[in-house]
Order: structure tokens, then sequence, then C-alpha cells
């Protein structure tokens, strides 16, 4: 048992117990909870990853014009700011570059388990015992789940996609071997990966053939790189990196994710006017800015970003396909109409299965119960970071949390602090087996449903934000109201 002495009150030292922590996914979130845990005394930690490199979406996703669409200096580490992002939206690589340097710079990697994947979770005697694929098990007081949102690939359920004789892959499973250059590619789907990936290959490629299902509105996007001397001025002045991060936290707050859960709000209205501004004067031909326009208020859908959409989509070497797909055949893909579309490689942007969070993993919680039972109804967390039933069990960007419109790495941030302060009580002694309740669960859910329905999600599009009640999966306040939440456990709401 180790004595810590409290800084600002030393009258007050309390024996703490000493605990041993598992990480799960050494992805933004994972780094994150290793970095935390241990500067908060809780040196006894294990991360485990799957993967023989950390990353998660970003290692994973390397699809030609991968970039993020949450500004850089937003989407980083508040206490690792990086005055050299090349753009205000950096590309992929470039983001998990600066993951790898954040955990290197401080001793992640020590850590980190890679290539061991979590398989089973048994909650036991006040604390979980993990079983990985090597075979090995370990106990632990408590276990992060940092195991990522969009995380497993959605294969289409188009017929005859195993009969295709060229290239076929998912966009989170890019194959590298496969050349485009001069092939005829046929990208499906017209979510942000599908349209990063249009502006991306379409002057390298013969010809490209946009298969889109449903239209998207596009929010024009122009992004320079940053000048070296911006960048030598914000290593120079810290300040100016931190008020330039305040500015676009506000802005983009205020400007974007506030504005999409409010289907009323002045802010919506100004979005939706330029996008359909966007759309008018990118698009010249009025028979393909029909096709282009969705059905669907802007904003309904995740929405896409772009500076180079419009004008590739207009190239000569590019199709737009609005024929549903019939089926995959040896040789392309064949549309309703009975078209085949000759193709040599098919890339299926196809989205994620944004409900499996935490699973593959078997976990079985208290007294035995499993989370697939408990989540037979879909995945449900009080405020998204812990489930009544699995004490000592918490999720960072769990299921029905503020995702999608915000900086993701914010929203960790905000919940390993929430959890650290759980996670204290357990320290402290306060508690042995945290969980919260039932009941508090309950009326969250209850409230966040309701709230939901003011969101300009549910005004008529299909999209991954909706569950299978057709309920959106996301935070539907403003983040103000998150960033309020996470700043202090109500403990009622919890048993401890
Ligand atoms: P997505 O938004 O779920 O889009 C999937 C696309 O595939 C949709 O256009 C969908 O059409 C289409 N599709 C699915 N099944 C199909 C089928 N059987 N036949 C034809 N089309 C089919 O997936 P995503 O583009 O990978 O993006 C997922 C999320 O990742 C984004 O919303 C965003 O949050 C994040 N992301 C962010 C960035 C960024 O930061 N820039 C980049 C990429 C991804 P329907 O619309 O008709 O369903």
């Amino acid at each position: 048992m180790c004595v810590v002495t409290e800084d600002d009150r030393p009258e007050r030292a309390v024996a703490l117990r000493p605990l041993r922590a598992a990480v799960i996914g050494a992805g933004m979130a994972g780094i994150l909870a290793v970095i935390k845990l241990r500067e908060a005394g809780i040196d006894d930690v294990v991360c485990f990853e799957k993967a023989d490199d950390l990353g998660g979406t970003w290692r994973e996703n390397t699809y030609p014009g991968i970039a993020c669409d949450v500004p850089s200096h937003v989407y980083s580490y508040s206490f690792a700011p990086n005055p050299d992002f090349s753009r205000m939206f950096s590309p992929g690589e470039e983001i998990h570059e600066y993951l790898r340097r954040v955990a290197v710079d401080h001793g992640v990697l020590d850590v980190v388990r890679f290539g061991e994947e979590v398989r089973t979770m048994v909650y036991d005697d006040g604390g979980w015992s993990l079983t990985t694929s090597s075979g090995r098990q370990g106990h632990f007081d408590v276990v992060i789940a940092a195991t990522g949102v969009l995380h497993h690939p959605r294969l289409p359920d188009i017929e005859g996609i195993d009969v295709f004789e060229g290239a076929i892959f998912h966009s989170a499973r890019w194959d590298h071997d496969v050349d485009l250059a001069g092939r005829r590619v046929g990208v499906v789907g017209t979510g942000s990966t599908a349209i990063q990936i249009t502006g991306a290959v379409v002057d390298d490629v013969a010809h490209l053939s946009l298969f889109q299902r449903t239209p998207q509105w596009v929010m024009p996007l122009d992004n320079q790189p940053i000048p070296p001397q911006q960048r030598a001025e914000y290593r120079e002045h810290p300040e100016r990196l931190r008020e330039l991060r305040e500015f676009l936290e506000t802005s983009f707050a205020e400007n974007f994710a506030d504005a999409v859960v409010d289907a009323d709000s002045a802010a919506l209205a100004k979005i939706e006017d330029i996008c359909r501004a966007n759309l008018e004067q990118r698009v010249t031909d009025p028979v393909l800015r029909r096709r282009l326009t969705p059905g669907y208020r802007v904003a309904c859908k995740r929405l896409v970003v772009s500076g180079d959409f419009y004008d590739a989509i207009q190239r000569p070497n590019a199709t737009l396909v609005t024929t549903p797909i019939d089926r995959i055949e040896p040789s392309g893909i064949r549309t309703a109409d009975g078209t085949l579309h000759e193709l040599d490689v098919i890339v299926l942007a196809t989205g994620f299965r944004v409900d499996r969070f935490v699973r593959p993993i078997e976990v079985s919680g208290a007294g035995g119960r499993s989370l697939d039972e408990a989540w037979a109804d879909g995945p449900l967390a009080y405020l998204s970071v812990a489930v009544p039933g699995f004490p000592n069990l918490f999720l960072l960007n769990g299921p029905n949390g503020p995702v999608g419109n915000f900086s993701l790495i914010q929203v960790a941030e905000l919940q390993v602090s929430y959890v650290l302060q759980l996670i204290a009580l357990l320290r402290e002694g306060t508690s042995t087996a945290i969980e919260p309740r039932a009941d508090a669960t309950a009326a969250f859910e209850a409230e966040r449903v309701e709230a939901a329905q003011r969101t300009v999600w549910v005004t008529g599009c299909d999209s991954w934000y909706l569950d299978a009640r057709g309920v959106p999966a996301a935070w539907p306040w403003p983040f103000r109201r998150f960033r309020d939440v996470m700043a202090e456990p109500d403990l009622s709401a919890f048993q401890l």
C-alpha cells in the first residue's frame, strides 16, 4: 500500500489502494487512457492492442485522400499541441504519426502488448479476469475499453461480391499492392470516405465510376497548407496555438455541433445555405446537379466536407452511377437497368457496423450476465461511459456519446477525467465496485431519446447515426452540456 500526500492539502494524506488497470485498444483513446492513468499515479497498467501498431482508426484507414474533417488543432490532445500540422485538416498519416509521437513521448509503448487481442472478460471478485488471443490471463481491478466506434467494416449485401475477378476491398482494408494507375475503378458509397477517395484517385485512374445509392450534401472546404512561417510562430509562441485551439473549439461547437442537434436553429439554416450554394456553383450541368441533390436536409446524414469532390465527379473520366446496383459479376458491377460497368478494381466504401461496441470480446458481468444479453436491444451506457451490471468497466467513446460532430479526442479527454474521478473512489477505498444504477441509466436514456427528436438526424434520411429503432445513437445536446456533465460524476447515479 502506498501513501500519497495531496499537494494542496497535506493534512489529508490518504492511503491509496494500488490498482491494476487494463486498457483495451491503443488507438487515440487508449493512448490517452494510459497517459492519464499513469499521471494519476496508477502505474500498473497494461494496454492490450490486437494489431502490431498503435493508432486505431488512423492505422486501419489508409485509403488515398484520408484526412480528418475536424480541424487538426482541435483533433489533437490538449496536453500535446502540435504546431507542425501541415494543414488545418491534416492527412491521416500525419495524424497517425502525431499519435505515435505522443505515445512515444509519454512512454506508452512500454505498457502496450501488441498482437494481443482480448477475447474474454469475466467479472469476479471486484475485478476483471481477461484472456487474450495468446492464451494469457490477467486480473485487473479496472478495465477501460477504448475499442473504437467506426471499427468493424460493413460489407454490403450485394449478390456476387465473391465472384469479382479484379481486386475488391473495403476502404478500411485498402490493398496498397493494387496499383490504380490506368485502371477502371468503381467506388461503392457516397459517405465521407468515398468522397475523399474519389477526389484523391480520379486523376490517376483510367475511369472512375461512383456508385451512389443516396446523394450527399457537401460542405466546401479550402484546406490550404499552413505556411512554414505560421508553424514556426506556433512553435515559438505556444500561447498563439492555444488561442487558435480555443477559437476553433468554440466556433466548431457553436457553428456546427450545436446546430445539428437543433433542427430549427439559425446556425443549421446557414450551413444549409452554404451547402446548397456549393452545389449550385460547383456543378454546372443541371442534370448532374439534380442527380447530386439530396432529398433530405443538410446534415441529416453525417455532413461530408470536401473541396474537390464536385470537381472530381465532373472530370471526363468520372461517371456518377445512380441506377441501383443489381449484382457484382466477374468483370464488374451490373446495375438494375442491365448495364455492366466493367471494372478492374472495386472499392467498398460502405461504412462500418457501429453497434459492435466492445464486442466481439465476450464480456461476462456481475452475476454472469453477458454484455450481449445486456445490450440485446442495442448498446446502452450511462452517459456513454459505464454500463449497469458491469462494475469497474469504463468505456471511452462508448454508445450514444458525442460522435460525428465533435473532436473525439476532446470527448475522450473529458470522459477520461470523469472516469478517473470514479476510479479515485476505488483507490481511496470509498468503494470496491462502481457501476451506474439501472434506474439512472434508464432515466438518462429516456431523456436522450426525447431530445434526439429535435435533432436534424431524424428529419427524414437513413444514416449510421440511427439505431434499429430509428433513434440517433448520439449525444443530442450541445457540447457544453457534455462538458458540464463530464466535469464531475453525479454519484447518486452510481452504485458504490
Ligand atoms: P458511411 O457514411 O456509413 O457511408 C457508407 C456509404 O456506403 C453510403 O453512401 C451508403 O449509402 C453506401 N452503401 C452502403 N451499403 C451499400 C450498398 N449495399 N449498396 C450501395 N451503397 C451502399 O461510411 P463512411 O463513408 O466510411 O463514413 C463513416 C463515418 O466515418 C463518417 O460519417 C465519418 O463520421 C467518419 N469519417 C470521417 C472522415 C473524415 O474525417 N473526413 C472520413 C471518413 C470517415 P446510403 O447513404 O444509401 O446508405
